[in-house]
């Protein structure tokens, strides 16, 4: 079920559209100063996406704002569904990646390789990443008091996949990546 999300290529239009609204959002509330937010995008090359959406302007950019009053100029780079801090592969690909390598039957590097691109190094440097680095973050060890269940960290990000109770892939992984977020943006919130 994971697999077919991973390279379906609606999930990253949909999720194009959710950072759009993240970043409406961000505009409209300004920033902490009072000024006017400009648009000052980064450019990005993420990896990951699907094929036929490669060549896609919306995925070449990551929305961000410059507070357009003198003496301020502070940058607010709003959340966003689609890149993980400076991660170069789409969140979502993080996630689904990581979480195919566990579970009952899990996906061979050799598959996850034909479907994404990705190698073997990538994938351990992603497990780490779970298992060391987003465990002790601060984001984390506040946020896992939420959950209902405490849950099993040795097998993130599925068991966090798993922790939300809709049973849909697709809207698993939206509540993961909201979930997430605060992780996706250096920005003071
Ligand atoms: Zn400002």
């Amino acid at each position: 079920m994971y697999q077919t999300l991973l390279c379906d290529s609606r999930l990253y239009k949909l999720l194009f559209k959710i950072d759009q609204d993240l970043a409406a959002q961000a505009k409209a509330k300004g920033c902490h100063c009072r000024g006017r937010l400009d648009s000052a995008r980064y450019r990005r090359k993420p990896r990951g996406l699907p094929t036929e959406l490669e060549d896609e302007e919306d995925y070449k950019k990551r929305h961000s704002f410059c507070c357009a009053k003198d003496g301020c100029r502070q940058r607010t780079t709003p959340p966003s569904f689609r890149f993980l801090g400076r991660k170069v592969y789409l969140s979502a690909v993080v996630v689904l990646v990581s979480a195919l390598r566990y579970g009952p039957t899990p996906v061979r590097i050799a598959k996850l390789r034909e479907l994404v691109g990705v190698s073997a190094r990538t994938v351990s440097r992603w497990r780490s990443w779970w298992q060391e680095t987003f465990v002790q973050t601060p984001f984390w060890k506040k946020a896992r008091g939420f959950l209902r269940v405490p849950l099993d960290e040795r097998f993130l990000p599925l068991s966090l996949l798993e922790a939300f109770s809709d049973n849909q892939p697709q809207s698993r992984l939206l509540c993961l990546l909201r979930f997430i977020s605060p992780l996706s943006t250096s920005s003071p919130p």
